[in-house]
């Protein structure tokens, strides 16, 4: 994706640091433990401030999805694919990003978000049908 940077806030920073790792997280409300995303300061459920980082598992459902064909981007390459994926973990959850597969996807269908460093300081959250990616070993319940 050159050309495009994210330009991180005071609630999204958390978020952007911690996709450069590798951990896929959503925020906690840390009053009412309400999960949200995208970040932002008070809780919807509670209108309180303050809240954790809450690992989950980055996996959802293609829920729609566009084809850009309009370079808005210098250097990105169009046509070019943008999924929304509603995260399985947290239903009330929608999230947006680049689909990395060479056909479009179905609705409804299963993926695993995967992260792909475009840079030496630019790490970006993609999404993969789910039957791309060879199961997985038993998972560590204590994660997260
Ligand atoms: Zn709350």
């Amino acid at each position: 994706m050159p050309g495009y940077r994210p330009q991180p806030d005071r609630d999204s920073l958390g978020w952007w640091e911690r996709v450069a790792r590798r951990q896929f997280a959503v925020q906690e409300c840390g009053a009412c433990g309400t999960l949200r995303f995208p970040p932002r300061a008070f809780c919807a459920a509670c209108r309180t401030e303050g809240w954790n980082w809450r690992e989950v598992a980055p996996e959802g459902k293609v829920e729609s999805w566009i084809v850009n064909r309009r370079p808005f981007v210098p250097g990105l390459g169009d046509p070019y694919l943008v999924v929304m994926v509603r995260l399985t973990p947290v239903p009330g959850c929608l999230m947006y990003g680049n689909w990395r597969a060479e056909r479009p996807p179905e609705p409804g269908e299963r993926v695993r978000g995967v992260f792909t460093q475009v840079d030496e300081a630019l790490t970006v959250l993609d999404w993969m049908p789910e039957s791309f990616i060879p199961a997985r070993p038993a998972e560590n319940p204590a994660a997260g």
